[in-house]
C-alpha cells in the first residue's frame, strides 16, 4: 500500500499556513530518486502575510531586554540538544547526508545558537569620551526591524542557526526562505521554536521557489535586512534591488578556493585535509576545495596518492559512508556537464568522472569523487565553482605561482597551504585574497566565534558569525548626556 506524502506548509504566525494558491513542489529524496513530500510552492501572498507577522511581532520581541531574549534562545538551544536525534534523521532524509554527518551539522547548529543566545548578555557598546567637558557619550545596539533571512540546503540546520539566532539576539524578527530541497527541518526548526517559548511571530519561515517566495521576501520595503547565503549570480541581482532601497545587505556567496601543497608538506596530512576539503558533503560547501595546487617536484607522488584515496572514498547513506549524492537531479546534470566541458577542454579524468554503476546508488543523485588534471588555469572548471565532489589538480613551480593562480578567479573565499616552513605559511596567508586562510588544515569555514565571509565575487564585504554578525544584525546608536556642574548644589 502506498504511504500517503506529506505536504509541508508555511509557518507563519507561529503556526501551519497552506499557499494561498494551493500550489505544491515535488521534493525527492536523493538518495533513492523517490518522491518524498511536497512543499508550499509560496507566492508573494504568502511571503506579504508573513511579513506582516514578522512585523507584528516587532514591538514585543524588540522591547524584551537582550537577556530575556537570550533566555528565551537558550531554551530553543536545550529543545534542540534534546531532540538533537530527530533533527538529524530530517537532515539525513533530505539531504543524502550520511548520520555522522548530518549529527555533525546539528552539533554545528546547536554550538551556533549556544554562541548567540549568550550574547545576549554581552550585546556590548562602546563608551566614548568627548571634546566637550561634562559631555559622556556611548553606544547601543538597537535592532533594524524585520529580517530576510534565504538560505541553501547544503547545510540546513546549520545555515538556519547560523542567520536567525543572531538576527533574534539582536531583536529582529525574521521571515526565513528555507531551501526548496531542505523544507522539512526548517519547519521542525519553527515548531521546536514555538514549543520553547518563541512567541508567535516572531520566526516564519516561507517555503518555495527563489525567484517566487525568495524575490518577494527581497522586494518588500519592509524587510530592513537581507542575510543571503547563496550563489553569486542571486546575490548579485539582490544587492542590486534592496540596495536601492538602502536596506542592509549581507551575502554569502560562492567560492573557487584553492589548497597549495608545498615541496616540504606533510604529504600524508595534505592528502587528508585536500581529500576532506574537496569530496566531504560531496563538496557542496562553498568553502570546497575544489583546486589543488602542488609544487612541481611532488606532483606525481602527491596525485598518486590523492587519486588513491578518492578512489577509496564509500558513496551511500549508511553510517560511516565518506559521502552521499548531490541535492538534486539538476545539480547532478550540472556537474556531469561540467567534468564532459573540462574533458573537452583539454582535462585528463584520473578518476571518477561520471555517476557510479553501483546498483544501489543508480536511482540516486550521485556523482563519484573526481579528480581532473591536465586543465589551464584558465579552463571553466579551474575558475568556475561547481557545488559538487570535483577537484583539479595543477602543478606549480613555486609559491609566488601558487598565490597568483589562487588568486586568479573572481572569488575570495578561502584558501589553504601546506608547508612546514613558517615563512612560506605566513608569506601565502598575508597575500591570498580569501576571508579566511588556514595553515595546515583544509578550506573549512569557522567556528561560531569566528568570523567568515569573502573577498570579491565570494561576498559583499560582511562578516557572519562572530561578533561581526552583530553588525548585520543591528543598528548602531551613539547617545550622548551633559552633565552640568551648576546642577550639582
Ligand atoms: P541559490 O542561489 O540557487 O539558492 C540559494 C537560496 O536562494 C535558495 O533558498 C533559493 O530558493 C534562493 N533564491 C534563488 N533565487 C532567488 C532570488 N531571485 N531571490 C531570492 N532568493 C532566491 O544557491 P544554491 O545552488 O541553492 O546553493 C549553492 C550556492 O550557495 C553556491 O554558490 C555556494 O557556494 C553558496 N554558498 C555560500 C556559502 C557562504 O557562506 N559563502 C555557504 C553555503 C553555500
Amino acid at each position: 500500500m502506498a504511504t500517503k506524502l506529506s505536504h509541508i506548509p508555511n509557518w507563519i504566525n507561529g503556526q501551519e499556513a497552506r499557499p494561498a494558491n494551493n500550489l505544491w513542489i515535488d521534493k525527492f529524496n536523493p538518495h533513492s530518486g523517490e518522491l518524498l513530500c511536497y512543499v508550499a510552492d509560496s507566492s508573494a501572498t504568502d511571503v506579504h502575510d508573513a511579513i506582516t507577522a514578522a512585523g507584528n511581532a516587532f514591538s514585543l520581541w524588540s522591547e524584551l531586554t537582550p537577556i530575556k531574549r537570550g533566555q528565551v534562545l537558550s531554551n530553543i538551544v536545550a529543545s534542540m540538544k534534546r531532540r538533537s536525534d530527530e533533527l538529524a534523521d530530517c537532515i539525513a532524509l533530505e539531504t543524502g547526508k550520511p548520520p555522522q554527518d548530518a549529527k555533525g551539522e546539528v552539533g554545528g547548529g546547536i554550538l551556533q545558537a549556544e554562541y548567540f543566545a549568550g550574547e545576549g548578555m554581552r550585546l556590548y557598546g562602546r563608551s566614548l569620551t568627548s571634546g566637550t567637558p561634562g559631555k559622556h557619550s556611548h553606544t547601543v545596539r538597537q535592532p533594524r526591524g524585520i529580517a530576510g533571512l534565504i538560505v541553501p540546503a547544503n547545510t540546513p540546520i546549520a545555515n538556519i542557526c547560523w542567520k536567525t539566532f543572531p538576527a533574534l539576539i539582536c531583536g529582529n524578527t525574521v521571515v526565513l526562505k528555507a531551501a526548496e530541497d531542505s523544507p522539512r527541518i526548517a519547519n521542525l526548526f519553527a515548531q521546536l521554536a514555538k514549543e520553547a517559548g518563541l512567541p508567535d511571530g516572531v520566526f516564519n519561515v516561507v517555503q518555495g521557489q527563489g525567484q517566487s517566495a525568495g524575490a518577494a521576501l527581497v522586494e518588500d520595503s519592509r524587510v530592513a535586512v537581507i542575510s543571503f547565503t547563496g550563489s553569486t549570480n542571486v546575490g548579485r541581482w539582490i544587492a542590486e534591488v534592496a540596495g536601492k532601497r538602502l536596506a542592509r545587505i549581507s551575502l554569502e556567496l560562492g567560492g573557487k578556493n584553492s589548497l597549495v601543497v608545498c615541496d616540504d608538506a606533510d604529504l600524508d596530512q595534505a592528502v587528508h585535509w585536500a581529500s576532506l576539503s574537496a569530496f566531504s558533503n560531496a563538496g557542496q560547501r562553498c568553502a570546497s576545495g575544489s583546486r589543488v595546487l602542488v609544487f612541481k617536484d611532488i606532483y606525481d607522488s602527491f596525485r598518486d596518492k590523492f587519486v588513491a584515496k578518492a578512489k577509496s572514498l564509500r558513496l551511500g547513506v549508511s553510517a560511516g559512508c565518506d559521502l552521499g549524492p548531490v541535492i538534486n537531479k539538476r545539480q547532478q546534470q550540472n556537474i556531469l556537464a561540467a567534468i564532459e566541458t573540462a574533458r573537452a577542454e583539454g582535462g585528463r579524468v584520473l578518476c571518477g568522472g561520471g555517476a557510479p554503476a553501483d546498483p544501489d546508488l543508480k536511482a540516486g543523485y550521485y556523482i563519484q569523487p573526481t579528480v581532473i588534471d591536465g586543465l589551464q588555469a584558465s579552463a571553466e572548471l579551474s575558475r568556475k565553482e561547481v557545488f559538487g565532489p570535483v577537484v583539479t589538480l595543477h602543478p606549480v613551480e613555486n609559491l609566488a605561482v601558487a598565490l597568483k593562480v589562487s588568486n586568479s578567479t573572481e572569488y575570495g573565499l578561502t584558501a589553504a597551504i601546506h608547508t612546514r616552513n613558517v615563512d612560506r605559511a605566513m608569506w601565502f596567508a598575508q597575500r591570498v585574497k580569501a576571508g579566511v586562510a588556514n595553515i595546515n588544515l583544509g578550506t573549512f569555514g569557522s567556528e561560531p566565534h569566528m568570523p567568515f565571509g569573502g573577498f570579491g565575487a565570494s561576498g559583499n564585504g560582511t562578516r557572519e558569525p562572530g561578533v561581526e554578525a552583530l553588525d548585520v544584525y543591528s543598528e548602531i546608536k551613539n547617545i550622548s548626556f551633559l552633565v552640568n556642574l551648576d546642577h550639582l548644589n
